[in-house]
């Protein structure tokens, strides 16, 4: 008796784990699909465009979604895009992928390299590639909607496809959001989107329940002085030596004066003065980005940039630093609704394997996908990885091997098998959603 209980609980586990049925025909519909998303994925990385200037890939999308049968409205908060697929009665479920490209001079040496140079918002002449692999994420998307737009006998509901702009910014969410996302369109009744990761391979995903992301937060300080004759600096104010003095001041907000368990980061990425050796400039200009976990600690450090900037202008004789948090840049802390994540990952599991799919620590990297989920819809968001396995193992293995971040001039996805896991874990997790029983 008690072997057959044994037996039969066996048999049941091993149907929990079973793959679910209709993955074979999403893996033939896929195949099926993979030159032209292959090509769509490629025509985009050759021609990325920055933040906000989206036109093209919006365009190309717009076709794509088009051609596959959903209804598609451009424009929606800049250049975003939306597909639908009415499919009968059921639940609304949102699939999100980002548009925008960074400006970053491409060095990977692909055949299909960017070689786009731009001028960015404020004039300057930049490089233009797709390093955080959005142009991957749209394939994905794009793959999603195929697939399920022939399979529609076996789903019922309405497939939301969205295309943001400018998630690099953290403006594209809240454009699309204050132009009616969820009011000229159906509210979903569930958000998913997925995003490239540089340092785990393909095959493979990585999630976390709860809170996945941080607050992030964009600073600008102008450091005032006084302009004059680089060989005359006892009459001048220097900004360049100010600014260098802030930047080390600003290291002890997060080792003097943040609790060492309270994860916070503030990292000056750009610091703009000057024009000639001999010339000592009026101003320098610093860009902070902060990100934090909490309200509290958020409210902290933002305080603490400024009193410390004020107070070594203070002690330099300099005028008081002009100081911007722009509110249009604050993007919330991205959360996975912990009742939908439960669903969603035995999916994952037995979709990829259980063990190419696992939690990952908080990372304080940011996400306008975050705004979606505080406007009431439960989300998922999980990550995609791109790497070849071989190449992994050896960055683990050695320290002199490293894999190139996303944001990185060197970072691209591995196409085909990145494409084709991100595809296959999408279509499923929609399925389970508002598939047939
Ligand atoms: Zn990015
Ligand atoms: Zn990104």
């Amino acid at each position: 008796m008690r072997s057959l209980l044994v037996a039969l609980s066996g048999l049941l586990a091993l149907a929990a784990d079973a793959p679910p049925k209709l993955l074979p025909e999403v893996r033939q519909r896929l195949d099926a699909d993979m030159d032209r998303l292959l090509a769509f994925y490629k025509d985009l990385h050759a021609h990325p465009e920055l933040s906000l200037q989206e036109e093209r890939t919006a365009a190309q999308l717009a076709k794509e979604l088009r051609e596959a049968g959903l209804d598609v409205t451009t424009k929606v908060g800049g250049h975003g895009i939306v597909g639908l697929l009415r499919n009968g009665p059921g639940p609304t479920v949102m699939i999100r992928a980002d548009m925008d490209a960074l400006p970053i001079v491409e060095q990977t040496g692909l055949p299909y390299a960017s070689k786009v140079r731009t001028r960015d918002r404020f004039g300057n002449e930049v490089g233009v590639m797709h390093a955080c692999g959005h142009d991957m994420n749209l394939a994905c998307l794009v793959g999603t909607a195929r697939v399920l737009a022939s399979l529609k006998d076996r789903w019922q509901g309405t497939l939301m496809c969205v295309g943001q702009p400018a998630e690099e910014v953290g403006a594209g969410a809240r454009q699309m959001l204050a132009d009616g996302l969820f009011r000229r369109f159906p509210k979903p009744d569930f958000g998913l989107a997925l995003h490239c990761d540089s340092s785990f391979a393909y095959g493979q995903v990585r999630y976390r329940e709860g809170q996945m992301q941080a607050n992030v937060d964009s600073v600008t300080i102008v450091v005032r002085g006084k302009g004059g004759h680089g060989a005359a600096p006892h009459i001048t104010i220097d900004p360049i030596v100010l600014a260098a003095r802030i930047i080390l001041d600003l290291q002890t907000i997060v080792s003097r004066e943040t609790n060492p368990v309270d994860p916070v980061v503030v990292t000056v990425g750009s610091i703009h003065g000057g024009t000639k050796h001999n010339i000592i400039p009026n101003e320098c200009r610093l860009q902070v980005t902060v990100r934090t976990t909490t309200d509290a600690t958020r409210k902290h450090t933002l305080e603490a940039i400024e009193r410390i900037a004020k107070a070594a202008a203070v002690g330099a004789r300099a005028p008081e630093p002009i100081i911007e948090v722009d509110p249009s840049e604050f993007t919330p802390a991205l959360f996975n609704d912990p009742g939908l994540t439960r669903r969603l990952v035995p999916v994952l599991q037995r979709v990829l394997g259980a063990d190419n799919v696992r939690e990952r620590p908080l990372s304080m990297g940011g996400e306008d996908f975050s705004l979606y989920g505080r406007e009431g819809v439960p989300t998922f968001y999980y990550f995609l990885g791109t790497q070849e396995p071989g190449r992994v193992a050896a960055a683990e293995r050695s320290a002199e091997v490293t894999l190139p971040g996303l944001h990185s001039n060197a970072f691209y996805p591995v196409p085909a098998p990145t494409l084709r896991t991100g595809v296959t874990s999408m279509t499923m997790l929609v399925l389970e959603l508002m598939g047939k029983p």
